[in-house]
């Protein structure tokens, strides 16, 4: 078999990484993962089995349980979409609250769980070329990565989107405390001490502020046509 080819997405949450990455995926015709979709997961099982107790993470019962935890992707046919499977369950749907999003820069930040979920990226990309979206692909999974890029834009503007989402699908909730929201996971997924979210020396900056969606694309496929 050839080698695949990686393309790391990288930045700040809400970015915009998982739109960006997915138009890539189907431009390039490479598989598309969301490796934050994979932390999600296990925060969501970690809630399920009363590992955070008081609000604190429990970080011996997580790690113990560990073995308990199967995560895979699957086709959808209904939503002809990619979903997440935790142990055989689509929780696609379930990760994307405000619970899941208020608890997962704590679980993200114990290494063995980090280790157990490079893994599994990492066999991913064994088999497929890939793009795959998150916080540590082009400076811990993939330091190799064919391309990489490290995407920001700023607070108020990601606070928006990810508001506007959210509203969207009906969740009740406020400007601010999405805002909040963002706030901290960039503060603990920067300041962790395993594979702290860091712009690779060789990835390329995209600050998407200003940027349309359509504006993005073609600047990120122009540097990849440049490389691959
Ligand atoms: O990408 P998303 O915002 O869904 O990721 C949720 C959380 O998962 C991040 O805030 C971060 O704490 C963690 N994460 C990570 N490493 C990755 C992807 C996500 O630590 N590669």
């Amino acid at each position: 078999m050839s080698k695949t080819q990686v393309i790391a997405v990288d930045g700040y949450s809400s970015t915009g990484k998982s739109t960006v990455a997915k138009r890539l995926a189907k431009h390039l015709k490479f598989v598309y993962v969301d490796s934050g979709a994979m932390y999600r997961a296990v925060t969501f099982f970690a809630l399920q089995n009363q590992c955070f107790e008081h609000k604190k993470l429990n970080r011996s019962k997580l790690i113990n349980l560990l073995d308990d935890i199967d995560i895979e992707f699957k086709f959808d046919h209904n939503s002809q979409k990619s979903v997440i499977l935790l142990n055989q369950n689509n929780v696609e749907e379930a990760i994307r609250g405000m619970q899941v999003s208020n608890h997962v820069s704590y679980v993200a930040e114990v290494q063995e769980v980090r280790q157990k979920l490079v893994e599994l990226q990492r066999q991913m990309a064994s088999k497929h070329s890939l793009v795959m979206d998150g916080r540590d692909i082009g400076s811990v999974v993939f330091p190799n990565a064919d391309v990489k890029f490290f995407m920001t834009a700023s607070a108020e503007e990601r606070a928006r989107r990810r508001f506007k989402e959210l509203q969207q699908k009906g969740e009740s909730i406020t400007y601010d405390e999405v805002y909040q929201n963002i706030q901290k996971r960039d503060q603990i997924d920067t300041s962790r001490q395993h594979s702290p979210l860091i712009q690779a020396e060789d990835a390329i900056l995209i600050d998407n502020t200003n940027l349309s969606q359509e504006e993005q694309f073609e600047v990120m496929l122009d540097s990849i046509s440049q490389v691959l």
